[in-house]
């Protein structure tokens, strides 16, 4: 049979180019998590998909009532679930002042992370169910979060501290909008929430990796300086960005070539490893790259996970 596989943010860039990739080879099914039906049905056309080859639910990770009744609505499809992609993002390196999510969280880390820590906790039994010879949750990482790298030292720096103010709840009231408890910066808030992606995928691997046997993975594509990720960025930057990482830092990379990278985190046969940060290489080699010293503190990872547990309402 063919594999289902769920990929979050599935209606632009990176997500789109891995939903094509899985498409085209037939052998899946792709269902897009998006919170516009429209611009995700019209961008599957305009790339392309055959209209058989995937299924669009509303999703918007800024809710986590939302993320819940994404969660039903897969689950009425009747399709098993073989793999999750987590890979919608929000990056806002320009606001002044934080915006907030459904639940009163700050945008960046309510959607990329904790959005996708209730919906990664609550299709785990949906894996584990599934009969699929290879099933895997993958949450897309970056560099961006990763001080042990060059343009993970570019300020301002990734850093969760104490965890004061996500434990706090994250809302500005009673505590900082900031993980680390610090002021609101957009640019450092995504980089946070990148952190927080690659010590989730961690703590699941540790958790859940014998007792399911699902494969848990994060991944850096590269750099796809052409998504709409950088859409709020001043326009300067936007114009340059691309050349400059083509030709200066060479980390560029195509929409369609990173596609092809997180498809193959998601199918290929030979990377089955779990609890790996694939990063690939100048001839497009995968290979197990290291994490920064805070990305790979496990007792930072528990804390976090208990943390965001209580925040999405699950303990
Ligand atoms: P895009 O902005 O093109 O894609 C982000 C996707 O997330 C869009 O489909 C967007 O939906 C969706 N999204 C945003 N907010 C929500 C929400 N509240 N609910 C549901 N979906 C939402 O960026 P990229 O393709 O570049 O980013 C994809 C992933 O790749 C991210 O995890 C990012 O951190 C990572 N990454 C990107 C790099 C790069 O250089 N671009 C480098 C390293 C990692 P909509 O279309 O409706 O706006």
């Amino acid at each position: 049979r063919k594999g289902t596989a769920i990929i979050t943010g599935a209606s632009s860039g990176l997500g789109l180019a891995t939903a094509k990739a899985l498409a085209e080879t037939g052998k899946w099914h792709v269902i897009m998590g998006c919170r516009d039906f429209l611009k995700a049905s019209r961008a599957a056309k305009a790339a392309g998909m055959d209209k058989d080859s995937f299924t669009i639910v509303h999703l918007d990770l800024a809710s986590l009532d939302s993320v819940r009744q994404f969660v039903k609505n897969v689950r009425q499809l009747e399709m098993p679930i073989d793999v999750v992609v987590c890979n919608a993002a929000v990056y806002q390196p320009t606001a002044k002042e934080p915006s907030y999510t459904a639940d009163c969280f700050e945008m960046s880390v309510g959607v990329n992370h904790l959005g996708h820590f209730l919906l990664a906790r609550e299709l785990l039994s949906d894996l584990q169910s599934s009969d699929y010879p290879s099933k895997r949750l993958i949450i897309v990482g970056s560099i961006t979060g990763n001080t042990n790298t060059l343009a993970g030292n570019v300020p301002p720096k990734a850093n969760l501290g104490d965890l004061r103010g996500l434990a706090g709840g994250l809302n500005g009231i009673g505590s900082s909008v900031m993980i680390d408890g610090g002021e609101f910066d957009g640019a450092k808030a995504y980089k946070d929430s990148k952190v927080c992606n690659m010590l989730t995928m961690q703590e699941f691997h540790r958790r859940y990796h014998e007792e399911t046997g699902v494969t848990f993975a994060s991944l850096y594509p590269g750099c796809i300086a052409t998504t709409g990720l950088f859409r709020e960025h001043i326009p300067l930057f936007r114009l340059l960005f691309p050349p400059f990482q083509k030709y200066i830092t060479k980390g560029y990379v195509s929409e369609e070539e990173a596609g092809k990278r997180l498809a193959q985190v998601v199918s290929d046969p030979s990377l089955t490893k779990s609890g790996v940060y694939w990063s690939w290489n100048k001839n497009s080699a995968s290979f197990e790259n290291q994490l920064s010293e805070e990305a790979s503190d496990a007792d930072k990872a528990k804390k976090l996970w208990e943390i965001s547990e209580k925040l999405v309402g699950l303990a």
